[in-house]
């Protein structure tokens, strides 16, 4: 790598300081040299190499992008495709080209193709942990889902990457990495790695 990586973490609403600890020995383990930040306005969008959206509620946390401009200048940045992103849980919905319910109080970035459901796994089951097996990754992986959304179907270029049962919960396209758990709340940093040779 030839240079210092930035990586900011949406930091509007959610699970915010959990990512930023995650990437940041990540950073270290991985001796890359870089920094994790805190991306509270439209500067700080202008300054990172990578966005991390975090967990929290879609509604909120995009309906905040969209009122204090941040929404107009990430989608630039799409656009212009400089701008890799990894969406967890909530910034998994935010990440996707549609929803598979009526809702239009999320203001989707639609950046990736799939359709995504909220609040998947039903009341009974709001949070739990599941090994599961992550294409690409030699040994199973412990998934922490909260409230989570499944993406119940990808087309074009977006490609599969773990499955529980015929739910899809991982899925990556290009330079975009979306995923219905949460990987800030495990000691185990291989996502963040995932997403860290997505950058660099
Ligand atoms: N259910 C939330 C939503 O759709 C996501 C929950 C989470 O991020 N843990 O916004």
């Amino acid at each position: 790598m030839v240079k210092k990586v930035s990586i900011g973490v949406l930091a509007v609403q959610g699970a915010v300081s959990e990512h930023i600890t995650a990437m940041t020995n990540t950073l270290r383990e991985t001796n890359t040299s870089g920094n994790v930040f805190f991306v509270n306005n439209i500067d700080d969008i202008k300054k990172t190499d990578a966005l991390i959206l975090p967990g929290g509620e879609s509604t909120a946390i995009s309906n905040i992008l969209y009122k204090n401009g941040m929404y107009e200048v990430i989608k630039k940045r799409i656009n212009d495709n400089n701008l890799p992103i990894m969406g967890t849980c909530a910034g998994c919905v935010i990440l996707a080209k549609e929803l598979a319910d009526e809702d239009n109080k999320v203001k989707l970035l639609q950046v990736m193709d799939m359709q995504v459901a909220r609040n998947s796994f039903g009341r009974q089951r709001e949070s739990f942990e599941k090994n599961i097996m992550i294409e690409g990754f030699s040994e199973p992986y412990k998934a922490v889902f909260i409230r989570a959304p499944t993406i119940k179907r990808v087309w074009g270029e977006c490609k599969v990457l773990a499955k529980i049962d015929k739910e899809i919960i991982m899925a990556r396209q290009d330079k975009f990495l979306a995923l219905s758990f949460h990987p800030e709340l495990t000691d185990d940093l291989r996502v963040h790695k995932y997403f860290l040779d997505m950058i660099v």
